[in-house]
């Protein structure tokens, strides 16, 4: 897979433009001021009425206006509000007052890749999806590096999204340590199933699983909690630094003995069934169904599972022993 790096982008064409960062949340915000480090000047955030968020965008220096009125203003609007409200707010606040030839920019591809959102023909329509949350995008760029970035290109009616895509992604700071170019298809498909088969839904479990073992043994839930969840920090670091094989040098023989005998007695033939099923949901839109479900009935599953976690009895334990730390 080819990387591009910023002598591949043009960064010129951001600055020339007037963007609209729809949402100034998770990734608004880090987003909205890598950008301005990066010397766009025309900008502004797009908010709801009465939104929470817009305080916070004017004590950073940012003018703060409705969709509709970014949709008439800008040259390019990025859709950095939740994925399932994207469908309702282009229908009813974007499309009607956008300019012709004006681009859409998102950073995920849930929206377009399973139809919530059908772009007018003549907007140009890519992907700009930072790898990491935005709180890493922020203090990466600050540091004068970035986050690695996926981009791809929908829809490209005026001849120039790709070039687009490119000055976008690397004003967030991505052309500083590479871009990688994908489809929204692809973008949006593996990051739902990592988001299940591995990172959101696979690791809490684990952990909650290795500490409610060792707790019903017998266990003080404080050596259950730092063996099974803090460790986890190291192990990412490792990994993230060195890679899995990497990682390995740096533990004792005798962890490296313990995963030869613990992995895959845990993760089994049954697990990797269980994946490909859960990517079979992602790619036919059943779960993408189950969660416009739930957010249309205001969020019941979402909520019970959010108090579950809450209620889960590690979270006690936690709270006392990080609190030791501060
Ligand atoms: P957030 O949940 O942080 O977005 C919240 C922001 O959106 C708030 O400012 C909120 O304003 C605003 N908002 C909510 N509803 C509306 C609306 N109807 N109209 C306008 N603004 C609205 O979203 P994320 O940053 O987590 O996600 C944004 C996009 O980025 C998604 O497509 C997501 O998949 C993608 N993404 C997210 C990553 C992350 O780090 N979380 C990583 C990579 C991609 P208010 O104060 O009014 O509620
Ligand atoms: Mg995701």
């Amino acid at each position: 897979m080819q990387v591009y790096f910023d002598a591949d982008a043009d960064p010129d064409l951001v600055r020339s433009k007037r963007i609209a960062v729809l949402g100034y949340g998770n990734q608004g915000r880090p987003q909205a001021l890598n950008l301005r480090d990066s010397g766009v000047s025309q900008m502004r955030i797009a908010l709801r009425d009465g939104s929470p968020s817009a305080g916070r965008a004017g004590a950073d220096g940012f003018d703060v206006m409705t969709p509709a009125e970014a949709a008439r203003w800008a040259d390019i609007l990025v859709m950095l509000f939740p994925d399932e409200e994207q469908a309702r707010v282009y229908r009813d606040e974007l499309a009607p007052h956008m300019k012709p030839g004006a681009a859409l920019v998102f950073a995920h591809g849930l929206a377009i890749h399973f139809g919530l959102v059908e772009p007018r023909a003549d907007l140009d329509v890519v992907l700009a999806a930072p790898k990491g949350p935005g709180t890493a995008l922020r203090d990466e760029y600050l540091q004068g590096g970035g986050l690695l970035s996926l981009f791809a290109v929908h829809q490209d009616a005026t001849g120039s999204a790709r070039a687009l895509a490119f000055s976008y992604t690397a004003a967030l700071g991505s052309g500083r340590v590479g871009m990688l170019e994908t489809s929204f298809a692809e973008e949006c498909e593996a990051d739902l199933f990592n988001e299940q088969a591995v990172l959101w839904g696979a690791i809490p479990e684990l952990i909650h699983a290795g500490f409610e073992t060792l707790v019903e043994a017998g266990f003080s839930p404080e050596v259950a909690y730092l063996e099974c969840l803090t460790e986890l920090k190291l192990i990412a670091d490792l990994i993230y630094q060195r890679g899995i094989a990497g990682m390995r040098w740096t533990i004792s023989n005798t962890a490296e003995f313990g995963a030869l005998k613990g992995g895959d007695r845990i993760i089994t033939a049954d697990t990797r069934t269980e994946m490909r099923r859960i990517l079979r949901e992602v790619k036919n839109g059943s779960f993408v169904k189950d969660l416009i479900a739930d957010a249309e009935s205001g969020y019941p599953l979402l909520k019970t599972s959010r108090a579950k976690a809450a209620a889960h009895p590690i979270e006690a334990v936690g709270a006392r022993l990080r609190a030791l730390k501060s």
